[in-house]
């Protein structure tokens, strides 16, 4: 069959079969179809959608272009967590040496950032020597002896996704229920986990801006898992705001470090969303039967510091330095040329935020990436002094900026203005948690 008539096929709207979809990931994977056949192919996706067992199909088929990890000799139920991506957002660092603490068995692979989005290996390298590249054998020997290991993906995992991507990113397809899911779970089966759980993020922050397609995604990833022989769990959270208050590297290390310390409150919306997940992992391994048995799990090791030394642990055997990593020491690293600071310019209530406006001024900064070669200041970023639905007076600040380079100063804090709405009226937050689908 001519690929030109699969692309019709689709484009018509109807199913394509298990072969044509094998087919096409095995071709576009060794050159054989040409990106812009795929790009019309992505395209007549997003348009026309996928059922369930196509888009099972196609994770499978693009999950099979590469490496795929066998974790198999590792003790217990290997776990994995996955956030679809969010600002502010430093759970994985949180959750995975919590879970460790708790006996659970920690293997995760992560990105870097792109774009209004922070990447976990992004902020484990802004700790000095730490590195996140290491070797399977490496990772898999960190898994055994510190229960939690975070790595970079490693260079074959997944080729398709990575070329399909690049193609999305710059034809408008990147927002396509299916080929979220194909792109996520093919990533995750391929590193090797047998329980997976997703924070589905939605929001003005997020791909998914309404709760109904951030259900749509949490339901087909999960089925898509179960039907490959995983045990998956997604949530579907609030990325209305920054779930922490901090936004770049070694910020959102060091609230990380503040949530396993005990130092944030229990009704912190970062605390809390660290807290869901955890439990869940814990759950799908066995290790609790409620979700109440696990909450008490994790808040005995955030209270008798177990979570703070599996982290610190985490990153010394990455070759990190973790003299850095205490409350008295952490802020070394966060040595900027001055601080700015937004304030308030009038009195009422933070009525919404711009999740994404927020992200792309830390970015601006120089806490993230706008195109692939750039470098990260591991220093700079923004904190939040605000939460929606908080009262504020004119001239309180809304957000401290860690600041070395100016040439996008002006614009950030420009964008940052328009992304944090005060208005006079009292309107009620979102909630952080919309649901869990098992
Ligand atoms: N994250 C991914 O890994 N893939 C997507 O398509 C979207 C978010
Ligand atoms: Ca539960």
């Amino acid at each position: 069959m001519r690929f030109v008539d699969v692309i019709n096929k689709k484009a018509e709207g109807y199913a394509l079969s298990t072969e044509e979809i094998s087919e096409m990931i095995r071709q576009y994977t060794l050159g054989l179809i040409p990106d812009y056949q795929m790009s019309a192919m992505c395209m007549a996706i997003r348009l026309k959608g996928m059922d369930a067992r196509e888009a099972t199909d196609l994770t499978r088929a693009m999950m099979h272009s590469g490496d795929v990890v066998d974790l198999s000799d590792l003790p217990g139920v290997k776990l994995d967590k996955h956030s679809t991506g969010g600002v502010g957002d430093t759970t994985s660092l949180v959750v995975g040496p919590l879970v460790a603490a708790c006996g659970g068995t920690v293997a995760k692979m992560s990105g870097r950032g792109l774009g209004h989005t922070g990447g976990t290996i992004d902020k484990m390298e802004s700790i000095p020597g730490t590195n996140p590249e290491q070797t399977l054998e490496n990772f898999r020997r960190i898994v055994l002896e510190n229960g939690v290991a975070v790595n970079a993906q490693t260079g074959n995992l997944v080729p398709a996704d990575k070329m399909m991507y690049a193609l999305r990113d710059v034809t408008s397809t990147v927002r396509s229920c299916p080929l979220i899911a194909a792109s996520i779970m093919s990533k995750k089966l391929a590193s090797g986990a047998d329980a997976i759980v997703l924070d589905v993020k939605t929001g003005s922050g997020a791909f998914m801006r309404t709760k109904e397609e951030a259900f749509e995604l949490a339901k087909l990833m999960v089925d898509i898992g179960k039907l490959a022989g995983r045990k998956v769990r997604a949530i579907v959270t609030d990325m209305n705001q920054p779930l922490g208050m901090a936004v770049g590297n070694v910020l959102e290390v060091k609230e990380a470090m503040e949530v396993l310390s005990g130092d944030v409150p229990e009704t912190d919306p970062l605390y809390e969303v660290c807290m869901i997940l955890g439990a869940n992992m814990l759950e799908l391994a066995g290790l609790a039967h409620s979700e109440e048995e696990a909450r008490a799990m994790l808040k005995e090791n955030i209270q008798n510091g177990e979570g703070l030394k599996r982290f610190r642990r985490m990153f010394e055997l990455e070759g990190g330095d973790s003299s850095y990593l205490t409350k008295e020491t952490i802020d070394q690293l966060l040595q900027v040329r001055r601080h700015v600071y937004l304030q308030a310019d009038q009195d009422g209530y933070v009525d919404h935020m711009n999740a994404e406006g927020i992200g792309t001024a830390a970015q601006m900064l120089g806490a993230g990436r706008a195109t692939k070669e750039d470098k990260i200041d591991p220093a700079v970023g923004l904190v939040m002094k605000v939460r929606c639905g908080q009262p504020v007076s004119k001239g309180d600040v809304l957000a401290d900026l860690y600041v070395n380079k100016e040439t996008l100063l002006e614009d950030a804090l420009n964008l940052l203005k328009k992304s944090i709405v005060i208005c006079s009226e009292y309107r009620k937050p979102e909630p952080m948690v919309y649901g869990v689908i098992s």
